[in-house]
């Protein structure tokens, strides 16, 4: 009897012990083992929706591989989430054998892009094509010293943009002469259209992020194809008129509206050159976009781009221009470009959030060759939480 009670109690304690303490930490551990092996595994990181670009510059493009591949891993550090590359400029581009213009002189690696934005992805970036000239298709330090005029305009002459004086050139103090394509002429719209389209197709680019897609100046463009058809369109001679008078607003109009004719025509080829590609622009501020016929919140109202960046740079006048951005319509789609060259990185992460204060879903430092100063801080920062482009997904805007 004894014997047999002790061992009935033995086996209670067991049970007890079994059901009391082993059986919910058994439970505890098949848990633990089915949410190791089946469920996914949770991340701590949250992001925010911004997009944080960079604009590449031919710079850093032609830097040492192992220099730009640290600048990726910084840019990836500092929580960026794109990255624009200067692939056009000078009336040259960045890659190989391309069916129109040549590859730029001092292009020390045959063919970067086939290695940069696999990259760029791999770290979780986006890249795109930032085709910086844009009209502008030639520049050479002294147009007086060389019958040099680029492929395009050495083709095509007569689509050389000239002013109400008949000057066939920008010139610049700092920079020197500039020859742009007359920004009304389909026949350049084709020859920047079918040069985009090819780096497009070329390349696994997520966008394409056009510039100078714009007229000069206010004094452009006079060529015998605006003078023409300026006055089939509107029944006006093609002149200089009064900034106040009805011929101004007629003038400014018709300028706008040809270049809204590129953007209506060109957009959708380009998405159509790589699904899901998204095209985005580096645009004038508020306060310059009538001189030079650029109506780009028009462009966003209508889906042509899927995103502006103007570029704001300075500390003069910056949030009064923002102020002003606000208030456009798709603001939701407006990333200012802000200058990491010019200011310090105290300013710039100032302006940044100023920008978040006011509702902005991003912005695009200028540029790859001045940020190194300000990658730490922002990293500290107003970067500080990871982001992910509002452009990454998704369709495009229309
Ligand atoms: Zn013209």
């Amino acid at each position: 009897m004894i014997i047999l009670k002790f061992i009935q109690e033995r086996s209670m304690m067991k049970s007890k012990l079994f059901t009391g303490t082993l059986m919910p930490l058994l439970i505890l551990v098949f848990l633990a083992g089915v949410s190791c092996h089946r469920a996914p595994r949770v991340e701590a990181v949250s992001y925010t929706v911004a997009e944080r670009g960079v604009w590449l510059n031919r710079s850093e493009l032609f830097a040492p591989r192992e220099e730009l591949l640290k600048l990726l891993d910084d840019l990836k550090a500092a929580n960026i989430t794109s990255v624009y590359i200067n692939t056009y400029f000078r009336g040259c581009v960045v890659y190989p054998d391309s069916e129109f213009l040549p590859i730029f002189a001092e292009a020390s690696e045959p063919d970067v892009l086939s290695w940069l934005i696999p990259e760029i992805h791999r770290r979780g970036m986006r890249a795109e094509s930032w085709v910086e000239y844009g009209f502008y298709a030639f520049h050479t330090p002294d147009a007086s010293k060389t019958e040099k005029r680029g492929v395009f305009l050495e083709k095509h002459p007569e689509l050389t943009a000239v002013d109400s004086s008949g000057l066939d050139h920008i010139h610049n103090t700092q920079w020197g002469d500039f020859f742009s394509l007359c920004p009304a002429n389909p026949k350049s719209h084709e020859l920047l259209g079918n040069l985009f389209v090819e780096g497009i197709k070329r390349y696994p680019f997520d966008g394409i992020n056009l510039d100078r897609m714009r007229f000069p100046n206010e004094n452009f463009c006079y060529c015998e194809y605006c003078k023409t058809q300026f006055q089939k369109d509107t029944g006006l001679p093609l002149k200089p008129y009064p900034a106040d008078s009805p011929e101004y607003k007629t003038f400014i109009s018709w300028r706008e509206s040809q270049l809204d004719t590129f953007i209506k025509t060109w957009a959708p080829r380009f998405r159509d050159a790589r699904p899901g590609l998204k095209v985005t622009m580096a645009a004038l501020p508020p306060d310059m976009m009538e001189s030079h016929g650029q109506n780009w919140d028009h462009w966003l109202e209508q889906g042509w781009v899927d995103a502006a960046m103007p570029m704001l740079y300075g500390e003069k006048g910056f949030e009064d221009r923002i102020r002003i951005l606000s208030k456009f319509p798709r603001w939701d789609r407006i990333y200012p470009g802000v200058d990491a060259h010019g200011l310090s990185p105290e300013v710039i992460q100032r302006q940044i959030r100023f920008l978040n204060k006011e509702g902005a879903q991003g912005c695009v430092l200028w540029y790859s060759g001045q940020i190194a100063d300000d990658l730490p801080g922002l990293a500290a920062g107003p970067f500080s939480q990871p982001a992910r482009s509002p452009l990454s997904s998704g369709k495009s805007s229309k």
